[in-house]
């Protein structure tokens, strides 16, 4: 209920609670200023952004972002994902129908097929395209010019991208999880949208149990609000924000039931590891990116696992937020 994957449901608060401004953007503060130096260098010279990729764990706000840029920019947004873009045809569909300057913005960007991908190429380079016309004998290419656009592309690890592909965007962003403090800010925003009352004790306890990710705030939000209109008489306090996050089984360390059981399969099945990651997809009945993607980062920024060459372990911490015992080498 609280991984941080978005479900049909967020898609709609998603866009509610998007923020329209760099500045309205809470956070990740490092980047949003070089983003307004790139901005304002553009409109200047009346040239697009140049093509920048995020990349971050899902619902750290790399939508958002792209959203914000075209708007900052006075463009319009035209998105698309990895996945959508099925062959070359469809990606010459949305180039040709681009206005100068408008945003691209591709999510899961690693999952182009290597068709699609090469003939991104020239597309970002040099804003051309070749068409194939014709078939059989009489095919041929020719070359379309593109207005100058700008490509936005998102994806959850750098990784994952071919290096010609990364190679050509002119800056890449990595997000990282919030902490708390930039959580709260967030939820008192989205509380004022959704003309929530809440004490600021309250928004820090969603805060806490939020994995770090806007998303999770905003959705974890939307469940005490229900809890305090139900239990209590509709105002957020810290204790139906406790009670609820109990009721979900979020731990206040804000990890899930899921986030528990793949430290506990480590620990319990693997003797505390090193366990293969495929091994562990399998164990948790769960896709490996899923489990790459989704779970291990928070997991792994907050020290509960560790990556060895030989696979993941479960840390110290992670036995002792468990209730349980590391064993020492000797003790077997
Ligand atoms: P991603 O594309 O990385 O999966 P989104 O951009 O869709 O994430 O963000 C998920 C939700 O979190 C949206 O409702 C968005 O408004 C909110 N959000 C993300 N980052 C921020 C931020 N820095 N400030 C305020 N709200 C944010």
């Amino acid at each position: 209920m609280i991984s941080p994957a978005e479900t049909g449901d967020d898609d709609r608060f998603d866009r509610l609670f998007r923020p329209g401004s760099l500045d309205e953007y809470v956070g990740q503060e490092k980047h949003t200023e070089n983003l307004k130096v790139f901005v304002q260098a553009a409109r200047r010279r009346r040239e697009p952004l140049d093509h920048i990729l995020f990349c971050g764990p899902p619902g750290l706000g790399k939508t958002t972002l792209a959203h914000i840029l075209a708007r900052e920019m006075g463009v319009t947004l035209h998105a698309t994902s990895g996945p959508a873009v099925e062959h070359k045809g469809a990606l010459a569909g949305l180039l040709t129908k681009l206005e100068p300057n408008d945003v691209l913005f591709i999510d899961e960007i690693h999952r182009l097929t290597p068709a699609v991908e090469e003939s991104l190429y020239p597309a970002i380079e040099s804003f051309k395209i070749d068409i194939m016309t014709g078939d059989g004998p009489y095919a041929t290419t020719i070359q379309l010019a593109l207005k100058p656009f700008t490509l936005v592309g998102a994806t959850t690890r750098t990784g994952l991208l071919t290096a010609p592909l990364l190679s050509r965007f002119g800056y890449v962003m990595r997000l990282d999880f919030y902490p708390v403090e930039e959580l709260e800010r967030i939820v008192l925003r989205s509380s004022r949208l959704l003309e929530i009352p809440i004490e600021p004790a309250g928004a820090r306890e969603i805060a806490a149990r939020s994995r770090g990710t806007p998303r999770v705030a905003n959705r974890l939000l939307r469940r005490v609000r229900d809890f305090a209109e139900v239990l209590g008489d509709g105002r957020i306090t810290a204790s139906i924000a406790r009670k609820t996050a109990e009721r979900l089984e979020i731990d206040a360390g804000g990890l899930d039931e899921m986030d528990r059981r793949l430290l506990r399969v480590i620990i319990e099945h693997y003797d505390g590891g090193p366990v293969g990651i495929d091994t562990l997809a399998a164990a948790l009945s769960e896709p490996r990116d899923t489990v790459e993607d989704v779970y291990e980062p928070f997991l792994l920024q907050q020290g509960f696992l560790g990556r060895t060459p030989r696979g993941r372990i479960a840390t110290r911490r992670a036995y002792e937020h468990l209730g349980m015992t590391k064993p020492t080498p000797d003790q077997g």
